[in-house]
C-alpha cells in the first residue's frame, strides 16, 4: 500500500516535497516521493565514515557519464566497476562485491526496474543500497523504482554537481538503526 501524507520536508531534497507512506516489510516508511529518502532521516554536513573508500558499480549505456563518473569517484578514492547494460552489470555484481550500485534507467535490454529488482531478490546481493540515475523527472516512475528496491532516484544532472553528498546520503541510510532496507514490490501490494 503507498499514501499520501501531505507534504513534508525532505533532508535530500533540502525543501518541502510530497511525502507517501510506502510499506517495506510490513513497516510504513514515510518516504519523499521524489528521491526516496525516508522523511524522518536528517542528512548531516559530513557522517564519521566520510572518506572510507567504497566499492562502487556504475551500469549506464552512456559512456561518456561512465566515465565521468568513474573519474569523479576515483579522485574521492572509491574503487569503480563500470557496466554498459543491465546483463553485463549484474554479472559485474555478482563477481566485484559492490557497496553500491548507481544504476541508469532506460538502457538496451534489461530496464533499469529489473536490473534493480534482480539485484534485490539475489541473496548474496540483496543488501547493497541501489541508486537510481535518472534524466527523467517523473514521480510515479519513481515510486516504480522504490518498488523495485531502490534507495534513492536521483537526476543526473544533480548527481553530477554533487555525488559526495549523494554518497553521504546512502551511508547515513545504511548506517541508521535500523538500516533503511527497502524491498523489491515493497508497494503496490
Ligand atoms: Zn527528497
Amino acid at each position: 500500500m503507498i499514501s499520501s501524507l501531505g507534504r513534508g520536508y525532505c533532508a535530500f531534497c533540502a525543501r518541502q516535497q510530497r511525502i507517501f507512506a510506502y510499506s517495506h516489510g510490513g513497516a510504513l516508511v514515510n518516504r519523499c516521493q521524489q528521491c526516496g529518502f525516508p522523511s524522518n532521516r536528517v542528512l548531516p554536513a559530513s557522517v564519521p565514515d566520510e572518506n572510507t573508500p567504497l566499492r562502487i558499480l556504475c551500469i549506464d549505456d552512456d559512456r561518456l557519464f561512465l566515465e565521468q563518473a568513474k573519474d569523479l569517484l576515483e579522485e574521492q578514492g572509491h574503487t569503480v566497476f563500470t557496466a554498459e547494460d543491465g546483463e553485463k552489470g549484474l554479472a559485474v555484481a555478482a563477481r566485484s562485491a559492490p557497496d553500491l550500485v548507481l544504476l541508469d534507467l532506460i538502457m538496451p535490454g534489461l530496464h533499469g526496474f529489473e536490473v534493480c529488482e534482480a539485484i534485490k531478490t539475489a541473496p548474496e546481493l540483496a543488501g547493497v543500497p541501489v541508486v537510481i540515475l535518472t534524466r527523467m523527472d517523473n514521480p510515479q516512475l519513481n515510486g516504480r523504482a522504490f518498488e523495485a528496491g531502490a534507495h534513492l532516484v536521483v537526476h543526473k544532472s544533480a548527481a553530477g554537481d554533487d555525488i559526495r553528498r549523494l554518497i553521504r546520503a546512502v551511508r547515513v541510510l545504511m548506517d541508521g538503526d535500523p538500516p533503511f532496507m527497502p524491498g523489491p514490490r515493497a508497494i503496490m501490494d
